[in-house]
C-alpha cells in the first residue's frame, strides 16, 4: 500500500479519475435496501461498452439482522494484481453509509471515505490503477478532468434527467432545479399503474441524483481551474 499522501509532484503527473476504477453510490440504490444481499460490480473498457476488465464483490451489511432496514455499510471485496510482479493482494474492508432525504421524498444513500481519518461523505470513491483502496478524491489527490468534459456530462446527465420527467409528467411542466417551488415530484398521471408509476419515480430519482453529483463534479473541476478550494462532497 502506500503512495497516496506523498504529495503531489506536479499537476501533470496528477492521476485524474478517468485513470481509476470509479464506484458510484447510485449504483447501490437497490442493493442498500437489501441488508445482507450480495452483487457484483464491473468496470468495461470503452467507456462501458466493450469487454470487462474488472469486477468486485459488494455486500450490504450487516447479515442476518432483521431488526435493519437499509444497509449501514458496504463491505468491498476484490484482488488487486501488480501488474509488474503479478503479485496478489486481497481486499475486503467496509464502507460506511449515510442516508439524507432527498427532494423526491425517501433518502439516498451516500459513502463515506473509507479512509483512516477521512470519513467524507460523498457519491464517488475512486481506486487508482496503481492503487488499492477506494477513498474520495481528496484522499488520492486526484485531478479533475477538464471543465469542458464534465460539462458535457453535466449537459447528459440533465437531458437524462429531462426525459425521465418527461415519462410521467403529465401537465408537461418543466423541471427546474433553482425554482423555489421545485423540485416536487410529478403527480400520477391518470390510467397509469401505480408499478409503473413507482418504477418511472424511481429512475427519475436515480438520475436527479446523477445530474447533481455531475453538477458538483463540474463545480470542482471549475474550482480547480482557477486554484479556488471547495469543500469536498
Ligand atoms: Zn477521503
Amino acid at each position: 500500500m502506500g503512495g497516496w499522501g506523498s504529495g503531489r509532484d506536479s499537476y501533470a503527473t496528477t492521476p485524474n479519475v478517468e485513470e481509476c476504477h470509479t464506484l458510484d453510490v447510485n449504483a447501490f440504490t437497490e442493493l442498500v435496501d437489501h441488508p445482507g444481499a450480495f452483487g457484483p460490480y464491473a468496470w468495461y473498457d470503452n467507456g462501458g461498452n466493450g469487454d470487462k476488465v474488472a469486477e468486485i464483490g459488494v455486500r450490504a451489511l450487516p447479515v442476518d439482522d432483521a431488526s435493519v432496514e437499509r444497509a449501514t455499510h458496504l463491505r468491498v471485496e476484490y484482488t488487486v494484481t501488480d501488474n509488474r510482479t503479478d503479485e496478489t493482494t486481497d481486499h475486503a474492508y467496509p464502507i460506511a453509509l449515510n442516508y439524507t432525504a432527498c427532494n423526491f421524498g425517501g433518502s439516498r444513500p451516500w459513502f463515506r471515505c473509507p479512509m483512516v481519518g477521512c470519513g467524507t461523505r460523498i457519491g464517488k470513491l475512486y481506486r487508482p490503477l496503481n492503487g488499492q483502496i477506494f477513498a474520495c478524491r481528496e484522499c488520492h489527490e486526484l485531478g479533475y478532468r477538464s471543465c469542458r468534459e464534465s460539462g458535457d456530462e453535466v449537459k447528459q446527465a440533465e437531458r437524462r434527467y429531462r426525459r425521465a420527467y418527461a415519462k410521467i409528467d403529465s401537465n408537461n411542466r418543466r423541471p427546474h432545479p433553482n425554482s423555489t417551488d421545485y423540485p416536487y415530484p410529478p403527480g400520477r398521471p391518470a390510467g397509469m399503474h401505480r408499478e409503473t408509476y413507482e418504477t418511472h419515480l424511481t429512475k427519475l430519482r436515480d438520475a436527479y441524483h446523477e445530474w447533481q453529483d455531475a453538477s458538483l463534479t463540474e463545480l470542482h473541476a471549475l474550482a480547480e481551474s482557477v486554484g479556488v478550494e471547495v469543500p469536498p462532497g
